[in-house]
């Protein structure tokens, strides 16, 4: 781990340090419950990679962020979950409070337009 990844909350959720409810793990992302979920599904999916916001994307980035998109998807899916909705939030006017890169995944409840 770097200096970065050691203090960052969600590198020590993937590294088992911190407990959380995962639902998802492959080689590369975690898919863990959001512990203040805002829908009655509420799902995270980071890869084990810090990577601390898309501002901090390198392009060799794409392909493993894209792929907390695809996972998301896939969860909804084979949970039945309906529709959905992802929001990754970049920055703190955006609302990002825990600066390792996450796809929100939710689901469960009708979500209004333009989310505020
Ligand atoms: P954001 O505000 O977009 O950065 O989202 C961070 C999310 O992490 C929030 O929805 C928090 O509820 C969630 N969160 C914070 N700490 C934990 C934790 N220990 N386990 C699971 N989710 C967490």
């Amino acid at each position: 781990m770097t200096t970065e990844s050691e203090s960052c909350l969600f590198c020590k959720i993937a590294a088992k340090k911190i407990p959380s409810t995962i639902v998802h793990e492959d080689d590369e992302l975690v898919g863990f419950r959001d512990i203040s979920p805002q829908a009655p599904s509420h799902v995270l999916f980071i890869p084990k990679k810090h990577i601390s916001a898309v501002t901090a994307m390198e392009s060799t980035d794409a392909e493993l962020v894209g792929k907390l998109i695809a996972a998301a998807g896939r969860f909804a899916r084979e949970g039945n979950l309906g529709d959905f909705r992802l929001v990754v939030n970049n920055g703190p006017g955006a609302g990002q409070s825990v600066f390792h890169i996450h796809v929100h995944m939710m689901a469960g409840r009708p979500f209004a337009w333009p989310p505020g």
